[in-house]
Protein backbone atom coordinates (compact mmCIF):
# COMPACT_ATOMS: atom_id res chain seq x y z
CA UNK A 1 0.00 0.00 0.00
CA UNK A 2 1.26 3.41 -1.09
CA UNK A 3 1.27 6.39 1.04
CA UNK A 4 -2.12 7.91 1.21
CA UNK A 5 -2.27 11.68 0.09
CA UNK A 6 -4.20 13.73 2.37
CA UNK A 7 -5.73 16.05 -0.10
CA UNK A 8 -8.45 13.78 -1.08
CA UNK A 9 -9.79 12.98 2.22
CA UNK A 10 -10.21 16.47 4.05
CA UNK A 11 -13.26 16.92 5.36
CA UNK A 12 -15.24 19.57 7.31
CA UNK A 13 -15.73 19.43 11.09
CA UNK A 14 -19.02 18.09 11.02
CA UNK A 15 -18.08 16.06 8.26
CA UNK A 16 -15.28 14.11 10.45
CA UNK A 17 -17.45 14.49 13.64
CA UNK A 18 -20.23 12.52 12.19
CA UNK A 19 -17.79 9.86 10.55
CA UNK A 20 -16.22 9.41 13.83
CA UNK A 21 -19.19 8.72 15.57
CA UNK A 22 -20.53 6.07 12.48
CA UNK A 23 -17.53 4.49 12.60
CA UNK A 24 -17.81 3.51 16.58
CA UNK A 25 -21.33 2.54 16.09
CA UNK A 26 -21.16 0.70 13.15
CA UNK A 27 -18.30 -1.14 15.38
CA UNK A 28 -21.18 -2.33 17.69
CA UNK A 29 -19.11 -1.98 20.59
CA UNK A 30 -19.82 -4.26 23.63
CA UNK A 31 -17.67 -3.00 26.46
CA UNK A 32 -17.26 -5.73 29.39
CA UNK A 33 -19.39 -4.64 32.46
CA UNK A 34 -18.03 -4.13 36.25
CA UNK A 35 -19.71 -3.94 39.23
CA UNK A 36 -18.18 -1.04 41.61
CA UNK A 37 -19.07 0.18 44.94
CA UNK A 38 -20.97 3.66 44.50
CA UNK A 39 -18.57 6.00 46.83
CA UNK A 40 -15.72 4.49 43.83
CA UNK A 41 -18.41 5.19 40.62
CA UNK A 42 -17.53 8.63 39.73
CA UNK A 43 -16.61 9.18 36.62
CA UNK A 44 -17.39 5.93 35.50
CA UNK A 45 -20.42 4.97 32.66
CA UNK A 46 -23.41 3.27 34.01
CA UNK A 47 -24.17 -0.31 32.24
CA UNK A 48 -27.17 -1.10 33.33
CA UNK A 49 -30.74 1.03 34.03
CA UNK A 50 -31.78 1.97 37.14
CA UNK A 51 -35.50 2.25 38.89
CA UNK A 52 -37.46 4.41 41.26
CA UNK A 53 -37.01 1.81 44.20
CA UNK A 54 -40.41 3.86 45.56
CA UNK A 55 -42.36 6.48 44.80
CA UNK A 56 -40.75 9.72 44.85
CA UNK A 57 -41.16 11.53 47.28
CA UNK A 58 -42.39 8.45 49.03
CA UNK A 59 -44.70 10.79 50.65
CA UNK A 60 -47.13 14.23 49.97
CA UNK A 61 -44.43 16.52 51.25
CA UNK A 62 -44.40 19.63 52.87
CA UNK A 63 -41.49 22.03 51.04
CA UNK A 64 -43.00 24.72 53.94
CA UNK A 65 -42.90 25.69 57.42
CA UNK A 66 -46.99 25.94 57.97
CA UNK A 67 -49.96 24.40 58.93
CA UNK A 68 -51.53 20.89 57.03
CA UNK A 69 -54.85 22.75 56.33
CA UNK A 70 -58.04 21.50 53.95
CA UNK A 71 -57.96 24.10 51.17
CA UNK A 72 -61.81 23.94 50.92
CA UNK A 73 -61.85 25.22 54.34
CA UNK A 74 -59.86 28.77 53.19
CA UNK A 75 -62.56 29.92 50.52
CA UNK A 76 -63.46 33.12 52.01
CA UNK A 77 -59.94 33.90 54.41
CA UNK A 78 -59.70 34.57 56.89
CA UNK A 79 -60.35 31.62 58.76
CA UNK A 80 -60.33 30.75 62.23
CA UNK A 81 -58.85 26.59 62.37
CA UNK A 82 -58.48 24.62 65.14
CA UNK A 83 -55.02 23.26 65.50
CA UNK A 84 -54.71 19.53 66.39
CA UNK A 85 -51.36 18.85 66.72
CA UNK A 86 -47.67 19.09 65.18
CA UNK A 87 -45.71 17.00 62.40
CA UNK A 88 -42.10 17.54 61.55
CA UNK A 89 -39.62 16.09 59.09
CA UNK A 90 -39.01 12.23 60.43
CA UNK A 91 -42.47 12.15 61.67
CA UNK A 92 -45.77 11.57 60.68
CA UNK A 93 -49.14 12.56 61.87
CA UNK A 94 -50.99 9.65 63.23
CA UNK A 95 -54.53 11.07 62.81
CA UNK A 96 -56.36 12.93 59.95
CA UNK A 97 -57.30 16.57 59.27
CA UNK A 98 -61.19 16.91 59.19
CA UNK A 99 -62.69 20.35 58.55
CA UNK A 100 -62.15 23.44 59.58
CA UNK A 101 -58.52 21.50 61.41
CA UNK A 102 -54.98 21.85 60.63
CA UNK A 103 -51.73 20.35 61.90
CA UNK A 104 -48.56 22.56 62.27
CA UNK A 105 -46.09 21.25 59.35
CA UNK A 106 -42.25 21.45 59.07
CA UNK A 107 -41.01 21.56 55.86
CA UNK A 108 -39.99 17.97 55.52
CA UNK A 109 -42.43 16.39 56.69
CA UNK A 110 -45.30 14.18 55.37
CA UNK A 111 -48.48 15.65 54.55
CA UNK A 112 -51.35 14.15 57.15
CA UNK A 113 -54.03 12.37 55.73
CA UNK A 114 -57.21 14.88 54.89
CA UNK A 115 -55.45 17.80 54.56
CA UNK A 116 -54.25 18.55 50.61
CA UNK A 117 -52.56 21.95 51.27
CA UNK A 118 -49.86 23.77 53.59
CA UNK A 119 -50.28 27.64 54.68
CA UNK A 120 -47.25 29.20 54.80
CA UNK A 121 -46.48 30.33 58.43
CA UNK A 122 -45.99 33.59 57.24
CA UNK A 123 -49.40 33.72 56.52
CA UNK A 124 -51.20 32.91 59.91
CA UNK A 125 -51.29 34.02 63.45
CA UNK A 126 -51.38 32.05 66.16
CA UNK A 127 -54.96 33.10 68.58
CA UNK A 128 -54.04 32.58 72.15
CA UNK A 129 -55.14 29.47 73.54
CA UNK A 130 -57.41 29.06 76.63
CA UNK A 131 -57.11 26.57 79.71
CA UNK A 132 -56.02 23.44 77.78
CA UNK A 133 -58.60 24.30 74.74
CA UNK A 134 -56.62 23.48 71.34
CA UNK A 135 -54.68 25.97 69.62
CA UNK A 136 -56.32 28.14 67.30
CA UNK A 137 -54.76 29.74 63.94
CA UNK A 138 -56.21 31.90 62.04
CA UNK A 139 -55.41 32.10 58.28
CA UNK A 140 -55.41 35.19 56.64
CA UNK A 141 -54.85 33.68 52.78
CA UNK A 142 -56.63 31.10 50.98
CA UNK A 143 -54.17 28.36 49.13
CA UNK A 144 -54.90 26.41 46.05
CA UNK A 145 -55.44 22.51 46.45
CA UNK A 146 -51.88 20.66 46.27
CA UNK A 147 -49.73 24.83 47.43
CA UNK A 148 -46.29 24.21 49.01
CA UNK A 149 -46.86 19.88 48.74
CA UNK A 150 -44.59 18.03 46.28
CA UNK A 151 -46.89 15.15 45.32
CA UNK A 152 -45.79 11.56 46.17
CA UNK A 153 -44.56 10.03 43.13
CA UNK A 154 -44.10 13.36 41.26
CA UNK A 155 -40.35 12.86 40.81
CA UNK A 156 -40.87 9.20 40.24
CA UNK A 157 -43.24 6.42 40.07
CA UNK A 158 -41.97 2.99 41.31
CA UNK A 159 -40.17 1.55 38.63
CA UNK A 160 -39.74 3.99 36.88
CA UNK A 161 -36.14 4.75 34.64
CA UNK A 162 -34.06 7.35 36.64
CA UNK A 163 -30.90 6.86 34.91
CA UNK A 164 -30.26 5.12 31.70
CA UNK A 165 -27.43 2.81 30.82
CA UNK A 166 -25.15 4.83 29.36
CA UNK A 167 -25.18 7.91 31.12
CA UNK A 168 -21.83 9.11 33.01
CA UNK A 169 -21.92 9.58 36.55
CA UNK A 170 -21.28 12.81 38.23
CA UNK A 171 -22.59 14.49 41.33
CA UNK A 172 -26.05 14.50 40.13
CA UNK A 173 -25.75 11.20 39.38
CA UNK A 174 -24.13 9.50 41.99
CA UNK A 175 -26.87 11.09 44.66
CA UNK A 176 -29.76 10.04 42.92
CA UNK A 177 -27.77 6.43 42.70
CA UNK A 178 -27.73 6.88 46.96
CA UNK A 179 -31.35 8.08 46.55
CA UNK A 180 -32.82 4.59 45.22
CA UNK A 181 -30.56 2.84 47.33
CA UNK A 182 -28.11 1.41 45.21
CA UNK A 183 -24.52 0.76 47.41
CA UNK A 184 -23.12 -0.64 44.03
CA UNK A 185 -23.90 -0.21 40.39
CA UNK A 186 -22.80 -1.78 37.08
CA UNK A 187 -20.56 0.23 35.25
CA UNK A 188 -18.55 -0.49 31.92
CA UNK A 189 -15.30 -1.23 31.75
CA UNK A 190 -12.98 2.01 31.16
CA UNK A 191 -11.07 1.77 27.61
CA UNK A 192 -7.76 1.66 27.58
CA UNK A 193 -5.88 4.06 25.63
CA UNK A 194 -2.04 4.12 24.45
CA UNK A 195 -0.76 7.23 23.97
CA UNK A 196 2.65 7.46 21.57
CA UNK A 197 4.42 10.46 20.88
CA UNK A 198 7.09 10.40 17.83
CA UNK A 199 9.95 13.05 17.01
CA UNK A 200 13.34 12.99 17.18
CA UNK A 201 13.72 16.12 19.08
CA UNK A 202 10.95 14.96 21.94
CA UNK A 203 12.67 13.81 24.95
CA UNK A 204 11.28 12.49 28.46
CA UNK A 205 9.96 15.20 31.10
CA UNK A 206 12.68 13.79 33.38
CA UNK A 207 15.56 14.59 31.07
CA UNK A 208 17.29 18.13 30.64
CA UNK A 209 16.63 19.08 26.83
CA UNK A 210 19.46 20.18 24.64
CA UNK A 211 18.59 23.35 23.58
CA UNK A 212 17.53 21.85 20.15
CA UNK A 213 15.17 19.57 22.03
CA UNK A 214 11.02 20.08 23.28
CA UNK A 215 9.64 17.76 26.44
CA UNK A 216 7.22 15.20 25.68
CA UNK A 217 4.49 17.51 27.32
CA UNK A 218 1.52 15.82 24.95
CA UNK A 219 1.85 12.72 26.56
CA UNK A 220 1.32 14.34 30.02
CA UNK A 221 -1.67 16.27 28.61
CA UNK A 222 -3.26 14.10 26.92
CA UNK A 223 -2.80 11.03 29.49
CA UNK A 224 -5.11 14.31 31.64
CA UNK A 225 -7.37 14.32 28.58
CA UNK A 226 -7.53 10.28 28.54
CA UNK A 227 -8.00 9.87 32.10
CA UNK A 228 -11.24 13.26 31.82
CA UNK A 229 -12.47 11.36 29.11
CA UNK A 230 -13.13 8.18 31.12
CA UNK A 231 -10.51 6.22 29.53
CA UNK A 232 -7.36 4.78 31.14
CA UNK A 233 -3.86 6.03 29.67
CA UNK A 234 -1.14 3.67 28.64
CA UNK A 235 2.38 5.61 27.74
CA UNK A 236 4.20 4.23 25.34
CA UNK A 237 7.92 5.28 24.97
CA UNK A 238 8.60 7.90 22.59
CA UNK A 239 8.99 6.85 18.78
CA UNK A 240 11.65 8.24 17.25
CA UNK A 241 11.10 9.30 13.30
CA UNK A 242 11.95 5.95 11.70
CA UNK A 243 9.20 3.46 10.29
CA UNK A 244 10.47 0.75 11.78
CA UNK A 245 10.38 1.79 14.98
CA UNK A 246 7.51 3.34 14.62
CA UNK A 247 5.82 -0.24 13.38
CA UNK A 248 7.24 -1.74 15.92
CA UNK A 249 5.42 0.76 18.59
CA UNK A 250 2.52 0.65 16.90
CA UNK A 251 2.03 -3.28 17.36
CA UNK A 252 2.79 -2.91 21.18
CA UNK A 253 -0.17 -0.50 21.39
CA UNK A 254 -2.49 -3.77 20.18
CA UNK A 255 -3.77 -5.10 23.55
CA UNK A 256 -5.24 -1.14 23.89
CA UNK A 257 -8.37 -0.19 23.24
CA UNK A 258 -7.66 2.69 21.15
CA UNK A 259 -4.14 4.45 19.86
CA UNK A 260 -3.50 8.00 19.99
CA UNK A 261 -0.13 8.90 18.24
CA UNK A 262 1.11 12.37 18.60
CA UNK A 263 3.57 14.20 15.72
CA UNK A 264 4.72 12.90 12.63
CA UNK A 265 0.84 13.46 10.35
CA UNK A 266 2.16 16.95 8.89
CA UNK A 267 3.51 16.72 5.03
CA UNK A 268 6.86 16.66 6.09
CA UNK A 269 9.97 14.51 4.86
CA UNK A 270 9.97 12.56 8.46
CA UNK A 271 6.26 12.91 9.27
CA UNK A 272 5.87 8.75 9.14
CA UNK A 273 3.33 7.83 11.01
CA UNK A 274 0.47 7.14 8.11
CA UNK A 275 2.89 5.96 5.91
CA UNK A 276 3.79 3.67 8.85
CA UNK A 277 0.19 2.86 9.79
CA UNK A 278 -0.75 1.92 5.72
CA UNK A 279 2.41 -0.22 5.45
CA UNK A 280 0.84 -2.41 8.77
CA UNK A 281 -2.62 -2.51 6.92
CA UNK A 282 -4.43 0.24 8.28
CA UNK A 283 -7.76 1.88 7.34
CA UNK A 284 -8.01 5.23 7.07
CA UNK A 285 -11.32 7.25 7.20
CA UNK A 286 -9.85 10.61 6.93
CA UNK A 287 -6.51 12.23 7.19
CA UNK A 288 -7.46 15.91 7.55
CA UNK A 289 -10.04 18.24 9.01
CA UNK A 290 -10.44 21.82 7.49
CA UNK A 291 -9.91 23.46 11.13
CA UNK A 292 -7.20 25.50 13.13
CA UNK A 293 -5.65 24.45 14.37
CA UNK A 294 -5.43 20.68 14.01
CA UNK A 295 -5.98 20.13 10.01
CA UNK A 296 -3.44 17.51 9.86
CA UNK A 297 -6.00 14.82 11.49
CA UNK A 298 -5.76 11.48 10.76
CA UNK A 299 -8.41 8.96 11.92
CA UNK A 300 -8.31 5.03 11.11
CA UNK A 301 -8.29 1.27 12.14
CA UNK A 302 -5.84 -1.43 12.46
CA UNK A 303 -6.65 -4.61 12.95
CA UNK A 304 -9.85 -3.89 14.43
CA UNK A 305 -8.75 -1.02 16.86
CA UNK A 306 -9.14 2.68 15.90
CA UNK A 307 -6.79 5.34 15.91
CA UNK A 308 -6.02 8.79 16.01
CA UNK A 309 -3.01 10.59 14.53
CA UNK A 310 -2.98 13.57 16.06
CA UNK A 311 -0.69 16.65 15.53
CA UNK A 312 2.00 17.43 17.16
CA UNK A 313 2.14 20.98 17.84
CA UNK A 314 0.81 20.93 21.46
CA UNK A 315 -2.58 23.30 20.97
CA UNK A 316 -3.25 21.27 18.42
CA UNK A 317 -2.93 17.81 19.98
CA UNK A 318 -5.33 19.46 22.75
CA UNK A 319 -8.21 20.76 20.65
CA UNK A 320 -8.13 17.74 18.36
CA UNK A 321 -8.23 15.39 21.33
CA UNK A 322 -11.30 17.61 22.51
CA UNK A 323 -13.14 17.33 19.24
CA UNK A 324 -12.75 13.67 18.07
CA UNK A 325 -10.80 11.70 20.60
CA UNK A 326 -12.84 12.58 23.38
CA UNK A 327 -16.38 11.39 21.76
CA UNK A 328 -14.24 7.86 20.69
CA UNK A 329 -13.35 7.28 23.64
CA UNK A 330 -16.85 8.43 25.16
CA UNK A 331 -18.41 5.64 22.80
CA UNK A 332 -15.73 3.00 23.48
CA UNK A 333 -16.60 3.04 27.34
CA UNK A 334 -20.44 2.66 26.33
CA UNK A 335 -21.28 6.17 27.03
CA UNK A 336 -24.53 7.35 25.06
CA UNK A 337 -23.44 9.81 21.90
CA UNK A 338 -23.82 13.62 23.16
CA UNK A 339 -23.16 16.67 20.69
CA UNK A 340 -20.76 19.39 21.65
CA UNK A 341 -23.09 22.03 23.28
CA UNK A 342 -21.67 25.62 22.27
CA UNK A 343 -22.75 28.87 24.17
CA UNK A 344 -22.89 31.93 22.49
CA UNK A 345 -20.83 35.02 23.46
CA UNK A 346 -19.61 38.92 22.11
CA UNK A 347 -17.05 39.24 20.76
CA UNK A 348 -14.68 41.71 23.02
CA UNK A 349 -12.48 42.61 19.65
CA UNK A 350 -12.61 42.25 15.64
CA UNK A 351 -11.08 39.04 14.26
CA UNK A 352 -9.78 38.64 10.96
CA UNK A 353 -8.73 34.99 9.54
CA UNK A 354 -8.33 33.42 6.10
CA UNK A 355 -11.89 31.61 5.45
CA UNK A 356 -12.21 27.93 4.95
CA UNK A 357 -11.34 26.28 8.21
CA UNK A 358 -13.32 26.16 11.32
CA UNK A 359 -11.04 27.98 14.03
CA UNK A 360 -11.01 26.78 17.32
CA UNK A 361 -8.67 30.00 18.90
CA UNK A 362 -7.93 29.80 22.90
CA UNK A 363 -9.92 32.87 24.30
CA UNK A 364 -11.25 33.90 27.99
CA UNK A 365 -15.07 34.53 28.39
CA UNK A 366 -16.63 36.40 31.59
CA UNK A 367 -19.63 38.03 31.94
CA UNK A 368 -19.23 42.06 31.66
CA UNK A 369 -22.42 44.01 32.61
CA UNK A 370 -24.75 40.86 32.59
CA UNK A 371 -23.54 39.94 28.76
CA UNK A 372 -21.64 36.85 27.86
CA UNK A 373 -18.16 38.29 26.17
CA UNK A 374 -14.99 36.52 24.86
CA UNK A 375 -11.60 37.50 24.14
CA UNK A 376 -8.86 35.68 22.79
CA UNK A 377 -5.93 35.02 24.83
CA UNK A 378 -2.48 36.41 22.87
CA UNK A 379 -1.06 33.30 21.49
CA UNK A 380 1.59 32.84 19.03
CA UNK A 381 0.16 30.15 17.41
CA UNK A 382 -0.47 25.90 17.90
CA UNK A 383 2.81 25.34 19.77
CA UNK A 384 1.65 27.84 22.60
CA UNK A 385 0.90 26.45 25.24
CA UNK A 386 1.12 29.22 27.37
CA UNK A 387 -1.39 30.69 25.48
CA UNK A 388 -3.82 27.61 26.19
CA UNK A 389 -3.15 27.46 29.91
CA UNK A 390 -4.59 31.28 29.99
CA UNK A 391 -7.81 30.56 28.03
CA UNK A 392 -11.18 29.09 29.81
CA UNK A 393 -12.71 28.35 26.28
CA UNK A 394 -12.17 28.17 22.46
CA UNK A 395 -13.80 30.65 19.95
CA UNK A 396 -14.94 29.46 17.42
CA UNK A 397 -15.38 30.95 14.11
CA UNK A 398 -16.95 28.87 11.27
CA UNK A 399 -15.14 28.76 7.64
CA UNK A 400 -17.17 31.05 6.04
CA UNK A 401 -16.53 34.22 8.38
CA UNK A 402 -13.22 36.13 7.68
CA UNK A 403 -14.12 39.31 9.10
CA UNK A 404 -15.49 39.44 12.75
CA UNK A 405 -16.52 42.70 14.35
CA UNK A 406 -16.67 44.00 18.17
CA UNK A 407 -20.10 42.90 19.25
CA UNK A 408 -20.75 40.14 16.90
CA UNK A 409 -22.33 37.18 18.44
CA UNK A 410 -20.16 34.25 18.35
CA UNK A 411 -20.06 30.46 19.32
CA UNK A 412 -17.56 29.40 22.05
CA UNK A 413 -16.89 25.93 23.26
CA UNK A 414 -16.05 25.69 27.29
CA UNK A 415 -12.47 23.96 27.57
CA UNK A 416 -12.89 21.01 30.05
CA UNK A 417 -11.81 21.23 32.98
P1 LIG B 1 4.93 17.33 14.12
O1 LIG B 1 3.43 17.23 14.06
O2 LIG B 1 5.58 16.02 14.36
O3 LIG B 1 5.46 18.05 12.94
O4 LIG B 1 5.26 18.21 15.38
C1 LIG B 1 5.00 19.58 15.39
C2 LIG B 1 5.66 20.23 16.59
O5 LIG B 1 4.96 19.80 17.72
C3 LIG B 1 7.10 19.85 16.83
O6 LIG B 1 7.95 20.77 16.27
C4 LIG B 1 7.25 19.84 18.30
O7 LIG B 1 7.74 21.08 18.73
C5 LIG B 1 5.86 19.68 18.82
N1 LIG B 1 5.67 18.36 19.39
C6 LIG B 1 5.56 17.19 18.75
N2 LIG B 1 5.42 16.17 19.61
C7 LIG B 1 5.42 16.73 20.84
C8 LIG B 1 5.30 16.20 22.16
N3 LIG B 1 5.14 14.89 22.37
N4 LIG B 1 5.33 17.06 23.19
C9 LIG B 1 5.49 18.39 22.98
N5 LIG B 1 5.60 18.94 21.76
C10 LIG B 1 5.57 18.12 20.70
MG1 LIG C 1 7.45 15.29 14.34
Amino acid sequence: MGTPTHSDTVLTYEQALSLVHEKLRQAKLDPAIESVLLQEAGGRVLGEDVRADRAYPPFHRAIRDGYAVRAADLAQPPAVLECIGEVRAGEHFPGAVGPAQCVSIMTGAPLPPGADAVVMVEHSRVEPASGGRPGRVNVLRSVACGENVVKQGSEAAPGAVVLRRGRRLTAAELGLLAMVGRGQVNVFRRPAVAVLPTGDEIVPVERRPEWFQIRNSNAVALSAQVAAAGGVPKLLPIAPDRADRLRKLIADAFPYDLLLLSGGVSMGKFDLVEEALGSMGAEFFFQGVAIRPGKPLVFGRLQGKFFFGLPGNPVSTYVTFELFARPAIAALGGAAPEEPVFLRARLAQPVRLKLGLRAFLPARARARNGDPVVELVGWQGSGDLVGLAQANCFLVIPPERSDLAAGDWVDVLPKPG
